[in-house]
């Protein structure tokens, strides 16, 4: 595991979760963000995530009062947390409902807080989950564990815990969907001739016959070797692009048969013209 990052999210992630909720307000949502490689992406993997979530005080159960005391219940808003505002305006009757400022909505007061939580009712602590990455998820992909989150000090569930994946990138493969790109080269004479190379695979490697005559930018496809589809049927392709290389550098021997091949095919080369005769 790579990195992993914590932050407190609102209800407004990912869009909303369709108006709020009745009853008491939920928990957090936390979101962590977990780094994979391709190959935990191509196999699966479980991964031990610190959480630091908000969990009830363990000293006073969560009621923010010091031992052997209790909250009492709000006198301006009688324990409801919120009170009404009546306006008049002609014939018009407005009520507006306001979160009690006296409680700040909690309902209760506390005269005695609790010295561990300072009255909040919550600590933070760290827990360990494992979290169960299935194989074949790709970059951005988002897993969400309900009530893994915050705990809810009104009496609400808890949030949940989304994990969200980052794929690291790798040198060899390039992803597209299920299938995986990768990039070889060849010489001119294993092109022309034919060979049989190794190349690497998501789990190995995989031995690939190059026919004879093969074109610079031939794709030979090894099927199966791909990324595994998330919903657990079959798998992709690998692509193996084949690339046809030039050599940087000559020895005066391959330099010497090189032209003598230019010659047969009769082909113009500048090695051959001479720039003064
Ligand atoms: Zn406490
Ligand atoms: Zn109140």
């Amino acid at each position: 595991m790579g990195f992993g990052g914590f932050e407190s999210i609102f209800d407004t992630f990912f869009g909303g979760f369709g108006g709020r909720a009745r009853g008491p307000p939920r928990g957090q949502d936390l979101r962590f963000d977990a780094e994979i490689t391709l190959e935990q992406a191509a196999k699966g993997v479980t991964l031990q995530v610190e959480v630091p979530r908000t969990r009830l005080c363990e000293t006073c159960g969560g009621s923010g009062a010091q031992r052997g005391t209790s909250p009492k219940t709000c006198s301006t808003c009688q324990g409801r947390g919120q009170v009404q505002h009546i306006q008049s305006t002609g014939f018009a009757r407005m009520v507006r409902i306001e979160t009690c400022s006296k409680c700040r909505g909690r309902g209760t007061i506390i005269d005695n807080p609790c010295k561990t939580c300072r009255g909040s009712g919550a600590t933070t602590k760290s827990g360990r989950i494992d979290v169960r990455i299935p194989a074949g998820v790709d970059e951005g992909y988002r897993l969400r564990l309900r009530e893994q989150g915050d705990v809810s000090l009104e009496g609400g569930r808890p949030g949940d815990l989304y994990v969200v994946i980052h794929v690291k990138p790798n040198p060899e493969f390039e992803r597209d969907g299920d299938d995986i790109i990768h990039r070889v080269e060849i010489t001119f004479p294993q092109a022309a001739l034919g060979t049989e190379i190794d190349v690497p695979t998501i789990e190995g490697t995989a031995r690939l016959k190059i026919p004879p005559a093969t074109q610079n930018g031939t794709i030979f496809k090894l099927k199966g070797k791909g990324m595994p589809r998330l919903d657990g049927y079959g798998r992709g392709d690998e692509l193996v692009r084949v690339g046809v290389k030039v050599p940087n550098k000559l020895t005066t021997k391959q330099k010497q048969l090189i032209q003598e091949l230019a010659k047969e095919f009769g082909d113009n080369t500048s090695e051959k013209k001479s720039f003064f005769g």
